[in-house]
């Protein structure tokens, strides 16, 4: 590799690791025609850094120049940085010679917005064309659409990318606003509207013509930032909630601000990134997606965020204690799913196993269930639960002495 192209890639790929969006499970495809690589439902290309940040060898940017002016990017237009683009060839030359030595499993590109959106956009989709038309490339892409993009270069894009993702970048309007204000809402949300409605469509598609080509299979995705702007955890999983449910979003990323320059719009350039509370939002965005749990019994006007010490399912459990304990050799599905301590999983496996045998603990022990948290919410053959003179303080206070005894990891 020469020097002038090492040296971009050091540029780019340190940039675009603000990106966080870069998950790639969700796609099936088994390699045909002669093709090259092939993509599978597990996660891949992608790996974690020592912040918790999801990271790819081959999650770059197209370039750094950018017209836009965004008090969150290190690449905007005011911030001194060094700027470089590599060409469409450049991207697929390193994508292929990577995925040739077995390097990375997939691309994640984005890109500052040179001129204007459609002339990036452009060649983001020339990338994956080339990719996928000449090279046969047939492993994982992640395109990042450019907002203001025409509906003709997305739909375009959606033919050669596994995923396509719209970043809304901030929870509110307000928050775009005073940091980015060369964006709008309007921009962002047709290509998320457009994105959706094209899947929708092809999915028809399909099942009249088996060969019709797919568009983006692995769904779409967004990520916004936290901790940037004042929004309560609250408002963010609201935001989330409705991108879910408008746009059938495959995933929204939280991607914690890390500060790269002094903005007094901005908390102060030596603030930490909010990993914790990163985690946290992710946590809850798996309670709405796979636990039944709706925004608003977990976020309530004096509780707008959520608690850093325990995860949102037990803080939950703890501020409705008259829920609990739930007999899980009776309880329904949903609502033994609600026990801290229980994931998706084990909650299947006590509603199948009940049917066998009266469960004990032995029996949820084998589930995988955490019972350190899980024994205090729920009864079973030979376990009675908390005792009743323990109130939510106090379970509180020995679930967390008992964790921090404990080495074991649980997921809720
Ligand atoms: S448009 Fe994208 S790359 Fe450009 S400054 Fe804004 S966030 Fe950064």
């Amino acid at each position: 590799m020469s020097e002038k192209i090492l040296k971009k890639l050091q540029i780019l790929a340190d940039s675009a690791k603000y990106d966080v969006s870069c998950s790639s499970s969700g796609s099936k495809r088994k390699n045909t025609q002669r093709g090259l690589g092939n993509t599978n439902g597990m996660g891949i290309c992608h790996s974690f850094t020592e912040d918790g940040r999801c990271v790819s060898l081959l999650k770059i940017l197209l370039t750094n120049h950018c017209i836009y002016d965004c008090a969150y990017c290190v690449s905007r237009r005011s911030n001194d940085v060094q700027r470089v683009a590599f060409t469409v060839e450049e991207v697929v030359s390193l994508t292929m010679h990577f995925y040739r030595r077995n390097y990375i499993e997939g691309l994640f590109l984005s890109s500052g917005i040179f001129k204007n959106s459609d002339y990036t956009m452009e060649r983001l989709v020339r990338i994956a064309k080339t990719l996928r038309t000449e090279h046969k490339f047939n492993g994982y892409i992640h395109l990042k659409t450019i907002p203001g993009a025409s509906d003709e270069l997305v739909r375009e894009a959606g033919l050669y990318a596994d995923r396509l993702s719209v970043n809304v970048e901030l929870p509110t309007e307000q928050s775009l606003v005073k940091l980015a204000p060369e964006k709008n809402t309007a921009d962002i949300v047709k290509p998320m509207s457009f994105i959706r409605h094209t899947i929708e469509e092809n999915r028809q598609e399909i099942q009249l013509y088996k060969h019709a080509p797919a568009f983006v299979p692995a769904g779409q995705s967004t990520q916004m930032i936290i901790g940037a702007s004042p929004e309560s955890d609250w408002q963010i999983m609201q935001q989330a909630d409705s991108l879910y449910k408008n746009f059938h979003l495959k995933r929204v990323y939280y991607s914690a601000y890390v500060p790269v320059q002094q903005d007094q719009r901005l908390p102060d350039l030596h603030s930490l990134p909010p990993v914790q509370r990163e985690n946290r939002l992710y946590q809850t965005d798996w309670l709405l997606r796979f636990y039944g749990f709706s925004v608003n019994e977990i976020f309530n006007p004096s509780a707008p965020n959520l608690e850093t010490d325990v995860d949102p399912k037990l803080a939950w459990a703890l501020r409705n204690l008259h829920l609990f304990p739930v007999d899980i050799n009776r309880a329904d599905y949903e609502m033994i799913l609600r026990i801290p301590g229980l994931g998706v999983k084990s909650a299947k496996k006590i509603v199948a196993g009940r049917k066998f045998h009266h469960l004990t603990l032995d029996h949820l022990r084998q589930f995988g269930v955490a019972l350190n948290r899980a024994r205090y919410f729920l009864i079973c053959i030979g376990w009675n639960g908390y005792r009743r003179d323990w109130n939510a303080t106090e379970i509180k206070r020995q679930i967390i002495a008992g964790n921090a005894q404990s080495t074991q990891l649980s997921l809720f």
